[in-house]
């Protein structure tokens, strides 16, 4: 497998009044590699939307690095870099109607990226561009001159889509694309961009709430908690075998279809409340809500190790040495 992107103890603190440091992201590190789904998941807080506006500079990192294709996202960069970066990485967003602007129409909106680019001969082909675009969604040419309030929130979400498609990226991350949207209509969106990354080889980190929101569609699932990623796995193995205790707590609150199985499932409650990133606890952050917490948690930051092949995990359960220790 090929990595596109190498994120490595990537920082990400804002000053937030005297003294006062808000770590939002904190030492995370994960590849992401051409053509997969990486889906991060966490509760909100937790960092996974300012992990995603560092990686496409939005924001500026305060430490670590983000290389794209090898090549330093981050460093300086002449406008011809950045413009072309700029067109490779694209975003979605959880709110498409915040996200578009209401005095554009539809196809001024699809189209900026293509003039911004110049990727349009002239306007003929430009508009081609738009309606294709527009197909490709699910949406069609009738849409065109329309204005984003006379759109659902399912199709105003297909037009965030196309307006991303409308620079022929690689790489999109999606922010909570469908954490806004009915029921109903979450499993249309994330089929479409599913069957967009086929046809278009796209790579996506797709960021959501809920781990049930990104089973169908990840390849692999990284699980965020207070700026840290604390356990990261191909799909299958994460929901069958989480290792990391917040994982574990997560994945129990998600009922199973079966009755049978759902009766006789036990729910891990957590206590307390997520701490303040202004001032987390010490060692494992997540210690104060943990069930399996030990004297060692409140001291020693876990390390981010690779528990089982390409099963990474941040919890000291899963130090060797400690465990020696244990069996002695
Ligand atoms: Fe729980 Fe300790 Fe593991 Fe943290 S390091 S998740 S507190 S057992
Ligand atoms: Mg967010």
């Amino acid at each position: 497998r090929e990595k596109l992107l190498e994120v490595k103890n990537l920082k990400k603190h804002f000053n937030v009044g005297k003294n006062a440091v808000l770590k939002a992201v904190d030492d995370v590190s994960f590849d992401i590699y051409k053509g997969e789904t990486l889906g991060l998941v966490g509760e909100s807080g937790c960092g996974k939307s300012t992990t995603g506006r560092t990686i496409i500079r939005l924001y500026e990192a305060t430490a670590g690095n983000v290389s794209y294709e090898g090549v330093d996202v981050h460093g300086k960069k002449s406008k011809k870099e950045l413009k072309s970066f700029n067109r490779k990485m694209q975003m979605i967003f959880q709110d498409p109607y915040a996200s578009l602007n209401p005095r554009m129409t539809i196809k001024d909106i699809i189209a900026e990226g293509i003039d911004i680019h110049g990727l349009a001969k002239n306007d003929k082909e430009r508009m081609e561009r738009v309606y294709e675009l527009l197909e490709t969604v699910g949406l069609n040419r009738a849409h065109a001159s329309r204005y984003p309030h006379e759109f659902s929130g399912g199709q105003r979400q297909r037009i965030g889509i196309a307006r991303a498609l409308a620079v022929d990226p690689d790489f999109i991350i999606a922010d909570e694309p469908i954490s806004a949207l009915d029921v109903s209509i979450q499993a249309q969106v994330v089929n479409l961009m599913m069957k967009l990354q086929k046809e278009r080889g796209l790579t996506y980190l797709f960021i959501a709430h809920d781990l049930s929101m990104v089973k169908h569609i990840s390849d692999r699932v990284g699980v965020m908690y207070l700026g840290n990623i604390v356990e990261l796995a191909e799909s299958d193995e994460l929901y069958e075998e989480p290792l990391h205790p917040y994982t574990q707590a997560l994945l129990s609150a998600i009922p199973v279809p079966d009755p049978e199985v759902e009766r006789s499932r036990e729910r891990i409650i957590l206590e307390g409340d997520i701490p303040s990133p202004i001032s987390p606890p010490s060692g494992c952050r997540f210690r104060t809500r943990c069930p399996h917490a030990m004297d060692v948690c409140a001291s020693a930051v876990p390390k981010w190790q690779e528990a089982r092949e390409g099963h990474w995990v941040a919890c000291h359960l899963y130090d060797n040495d400690l465990n020696n220790e244990n069996k002695q």
